[in-house]
């Protein structure tokens, strides 16, 4: 089941756009199967679940933590993860820093932009994204590896308005690619798109895809 619903993903991604498996509530014998698919790239939104699994299972996955992180619960992932996608505040960037150079790592990670229009979503906005990169504070941290951004559509059925907000997202990368970041050959994700739009992601320029249910079935 696994197997064929990733394949069904994977026949309507384009080459070069990743595919991240966001397997948050799910028991590792479903992360397995789609292991033994080839899937090596999984996303997870809780540290304490991408803990117990990143030990649990096979050490060539790359743990993608795509959720809301808190500062005091960076420490657990630092020594291991792939890529940070939620990082929405300067404090946060500091401490994923601190706990980067603790780990001798340089740490990738995405800023999260708010796209939607819902007020529960994380992220940051184009004033606090160029201050922050401005900052002298930011230019000396050298713990961090910016790699692009990430954002999250609203929740609903207006095609137009998901699309919208992608663009903007799509927008904003753009603008830090000319401004901060056009020597950086990294800078280079654009991570949007969940199982109910991905397609129209991909449309607007996503790299980087998470998605779920449509993989593992519906969580409760
Ligand atoms: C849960 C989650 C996803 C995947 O959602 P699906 O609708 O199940 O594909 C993607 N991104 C984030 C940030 C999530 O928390």
């Amino acid at each position: 089941m696994i197997k064929d619903n990733l394949q069904e993903i994977r026949s309507q991604i384009p080459e070069g756009v990743t595919l991240v498996a966001v397997s948050k509530t799910k028991p590792n014998e479903m992360l397995m199967e789609a292991y033994e698919a080839g899937q090596r790239i999984f996303g997870e939104n809780r540290v304490p679940e991408l803990v117990e699994k990143f030990e649990a299972l096979p050490k060539d996955i790359e743990w993608h933590m795509i959720g809301h992180l808190q500062r005091n619960k960076v420490k657990y992932i630092a020594p291991f993860v792939h890529l940070i996608h939620g990082v929405d505040s300067y404090r946060l960037l500091e401490e994923i820093n601190k706990q980067a150079e603790k780990n001798n790592r340089t740490q990738p990670i995405l800023l999260q932009f708010h796209i939607a229009q819902e007020s529960t979503k994380f992220g940051f906005d184009w004033e606090e994204v160029s201050e922050m990169l401005n900052s002298a504070e930011y230019q000396e941290m050298r713990g961090i590896a910016c790699h692009g951004v990430m954002g999250m559509a609203t929740f609903t059925e207006d095609e137009k308005q998901i699309r919208s907000e992608f663009q903007k997202l799509k927008n904003y990368f753009d603008r830090l690619k000319a401004s901060f970041f056009q020597n950086s050959n990294e800078f280079k994700e654009i991570s949007m798109g969940m199982s109910g739009d991905f397609q129209i992601a991909i449309e607007e320029g996503s790299t980087m895809v998470r998605v779920g249910s449509s993989i593992f079935g519906s969580r409760n």
